[in-house]
């Protein structure tokens, strides 16, 4: 019988691949018109558009760097990262440098971060959640300046109701001295290079797309699974496009609660949710907007969390004289920001142009682009749930639940592709569903990349 892979995000072809290299013909059944999920890519004004630019880090395991080789081939370029953080007016360069740290903060203000960082060496601020682990690992002044306020924009949480896991994934320099040796380090070192590929980042899941096919899989879009097809304890198939298609291993992307409710758990996940994105992309009339990749907005004040320009990503391609901006700009589905039009939030994010530099350049056009599920909340307490809800699909036969929303983490791509090569093998192997839920721990835990 045919495995079924539920999602082509990255997680979810990477699985197809394993299923692949262990000489099967999975099914891919995706909801979107194209695959690659968040790590996609859309045609837009003449630009190739990626839902929010997606780096490739280099802190992909050889087995991950070889699945990209192996959908890429050659096409994978290196790029230097060169983004900005905007702390209300000061500017910080983003990665760290210690002459950028010093412009931007003043050499007061980078005495109070310094002495703010030792203080919490000596004395560890207290707290169970993400603020108190904020100023644990950076100190009292940083948590309040730069992770409290980014927090509440993009989790739309109190950052004392958000758990303390969530402090030791998101704060990627943990300490003081961390953030030194980013600022010191040269080359590639502190995260100043990564990879990208030719086009866009969907280039990797078109890639991948191609290798599954070549190898007898068949990926069908545009066509939303609408459940699980069970017989007592044990995954038969999966209900698409209105019909049932048997299988007896199911690699499933989607989210956790939702796969709760379809095995009749739901109340396992009560509490998971996850927060939503509105990406809004303005074509501008001029050639390029900024020498940054991206702009980076921690203050409350600005609606959007980043900025971010193809043209930076791309190596400058795309048609001349324009330019391709977009907006990560979070929000909860059906609110203000999640019902407004284009138009209406390309007026919400002028203070962002602004201050990036480029608040002149006439827009030509506005698009807006939304997400359901971006980003798991992490509320105080998740763990525990999440756990719960894992080991409720563990007594599912024959379901391998893969990614960043059938897992509940906050992961980037290779962790994703880690991940569903692991779920691609086990299901492969038929492997016992308990024992891949043993299997899951090390994915559960990813240190994010930013
Ligand atoms: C704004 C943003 C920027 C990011 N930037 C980076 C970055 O620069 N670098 C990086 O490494 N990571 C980045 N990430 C993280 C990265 O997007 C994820 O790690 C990765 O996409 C997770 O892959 P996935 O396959 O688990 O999930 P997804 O990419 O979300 O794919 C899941 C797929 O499953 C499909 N699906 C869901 N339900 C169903 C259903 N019922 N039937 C059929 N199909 C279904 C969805 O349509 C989707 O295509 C970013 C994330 C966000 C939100």
């Amino acid at each position: 019988m045919r495995p079924v892979v539920i999602g082509a995000g990255p997680a979810g072809l990477a699985a197809a691949w394993a299923l692949c290299r262990a000489g099967q013909r999975p099914l891919v059944l995706e909801a979107q018109a194209g695959p690659g999920g968040l790590a996609g890519s859309f045609d837009l004004d003449g630009f190739r558009a990626d839902y929010g630019p997606h780096r490739l880090h280099r802190a992909a395991s050889p087995e991950v760097l070889d699945l990209y080789t192996a959908a890429l081939g050659g096409a994978l370029r290196e790029r230097a990262r060169s983004g900005v953080v905007h702390l209300g007016g000061r500017k910080l360069p983003y990665p760290l440098s210690l002459a950028g740290l010093l412009r931007g903060l003043g050499l007061g203000g980078a005495a109070r971060h310094g002495l703010s960082a030792l203080a919490a060496q000596v004395a560890k601020p207290a707290g169970n959640h993400f603020a108190g682990e904020a100023a644990r690992r950076l100190g009292r002044h940083a948590a309040r300046v730069l992770y409290e306020p980014a927090a509440r924009k993009v989790w739309g949480v109190d950052p004392t109701e958000l758990d303390v896991a969530l402090g030791a994934a998101r704060v990627q320099k943990g300490s003081l001295g961390a953030v030194l040796r980013a600022a010191l380090s040269k080359g590639k070192g502190g995260g100043r290079s990564f990879f990208y590929p030719q086009r866009g980042a969907g280039d990797l899941a078109e890639g991948l797309a191609d290798r599954i096919r070549a190898a007898g899989g068949e990926i069908r879009c545009a066509t939303p699974v609408e459940g699980l097809v069970l017989a007592g304890d044990r995954v038969v198939g999966v209900r698409a496009a209105g019909t049932s298609i048997e299988s007896d291993a199911v690699v499933a992307t989607a989210p956790l609660p939702l796969l709760c409710r379809w095995t009749g758990r739901e109340d396992a996940a009560a509490g998971l949710a996850f927060r939503s994105l509105v990406l809004l992309y303005l074509t501008l009339g001029i050639d390029r907007g900024s020498a940054h990749d991206v702009h980076y907005f921690a203050d409350e004040a600005i609606v959007a969390n980043r900025l971010f320009e193809m043209k930076g990503f791309s190596g400058g391609a795309g048609p001349a004289g324009r330019t391709l901006v977009g907006f990560d700009i979070p929000c909860t589905v059906g609110d203000a920001i999640w019902t407004a039009s284009a138009e209406a939030l390309a007026a919400r994010v002028r203070p962002a142009l602004e201050r990036a530099g480029m608040g002149q350049a006439p827009v030509l056009g506005q698009v807006a682009h939304r997400i359901a599920s971006a980003y798991p909340i992490y509320r105080k307490g998740y763990g525990p749930v999440r756990d719960g809800a894992l080991d409720a699909l563990a007594e599912v036969e024959g379901l391998y639940p893969a990614g960043r929303h059938a897992l509940y983490v906050h992961d980037n791509v290779h962790h994703a592709c880690a991940v569903g090569l692991a779920a691609g093998a086990a299901a492969a192997a038929r492997r016992g569903a308990r024992s891949w839920r043993a299997a899951q721990g090390p994915f559960l835990h990813a240190q994010i990349e930013d």
